[in-house]
């Protein structure tokens, strides 16, 4: 089954759900970044969070989810966008640590002192933030503790994968669900129970269980309407376009140094897609002319 996210929200209007299958998306970003299978465990959590809320930026709006633990791994930073597209990297993707108590440590690789951010560029002059401090280091509790502290949104967060024994994912995905205002404690009573009845979410996925029936187990008493079913996938929104913005930042004094100093020219890497861009030497010349033509105020080139 193909990687899809489904929203759904209570008849009452008090509930939003949505659950997502990330496995394509999970494995994708684990094989570029080539990390160890305690880092893919806690990457696949932290991208399936970012593609779970992508359901809740619109039209050209970004997020960014930024976890920075005393662990291991160090940080891990994930990007989601409206239509579904994420990409993220991993501070140290060679971290690796050995089970704890049967799991892989999660927790452990993240580490439980730390930093949750959430940016999210609405298209406005500044970015809105918001920062918490991690609770637990398992991503899915720190993205619920995030939602209630920062947004005042009681919110219910599961991330999840499991494994092959080659150490691929088999299945990850997850769920966010949150209370609508006016919250209604009846409902929130009744999804906290199902949630906390229902069998582990790596077990679901296991099982093959698609977003839709993860929804529906935890509206079991709760009536809904499915409002869409979109695919997410691993995307990077990288360009070569980007890399020369950059490059041009560097001023022209910098550019002709790197022109000079490499007669083949430079290799320009995304960090989080690994996409390479070479640029040679006539490429890094021509930047240095443009920066020139722009401070003599000659624009017809
Ligand atoms: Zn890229």
């Amino acid at each position: 089954m193909s990687d899809t996210l489904v929203r759904i929200v209570s008849e009452a209007g008090d509930l939003r759900g949505i659950a997502c299958l990330s496995t394509d998306l999970v494995n994708d970003a684990c094989s570029r970044h080539r990390t160890s299978p305690t880092a893919s465990a806690a990457f696949a959590r932290a991208l399936t969070g970012g593609a779970l809320m992508s359901a809740l930026v619109k039209g050209d709006q970004r997020l960014a989810i930024k976890f920075e633990g005393n662990g291991p791994i160090q940080k891990i930073l994930v990007e989601a966008d409206a239509d579904g597209c994420v990409r993220g990297r991993v501070g140290n993707p060679d971290a690796d640590l050995p089970f704890k108590d049967g799991h892989i440590d999660v927790a452990g690789s993240l580490g439980s002192a730390g930093l949750l951010t959430v940016i999210r560029d609405l298209g406005l002059k500044e970015p809105v933030s918001g920062t918490v401090h991690l609770v637990s280091g398992e991503i899915g509790e720190d993205l619920a503790y995030y939602f209630a502290e920062s947004e005042q949104i009681p919110s219910a967060v599961g991330v999840g994968a499991c494994f092959n024994t080659d150490g691929t994912i088999a299945a990850a995905g997850g769920f966010l669900i949150q209370s609508l205002p006016p919250a209604n404690d009846s409902s929130i009573e009744s999804i906290t129970a199902m949630i906390n009845a229902m069998p582990p979410l790596s077990t679901m996925l296991k099982d093959g269980q698609t977003p839709e029936a993860i929804l529906r187990h935890i509206f079991a008493e709760v009536p809904y309407k499915i409002l869409s079913e979109t695919p997410v996938a691993y995307k990077c929104n990288c360009s070569r376009e980007r890399f020369e913005r950059g490059l041009l930042t560097l001023g022209i004094d910098e550019l002709k140094k790197i022109a000079n100093e490499d007669p083949d020219g430079i290799l320009t890497k995304c960090e989080y897609c690994h996409e390479q861009y070479e640029f040679k030497t006539e490429d890094l010349e021509m930047l240095v002319r443009v920066l020139v033509r722009a401070q003599t105020g000659d624009y017809n080139f």
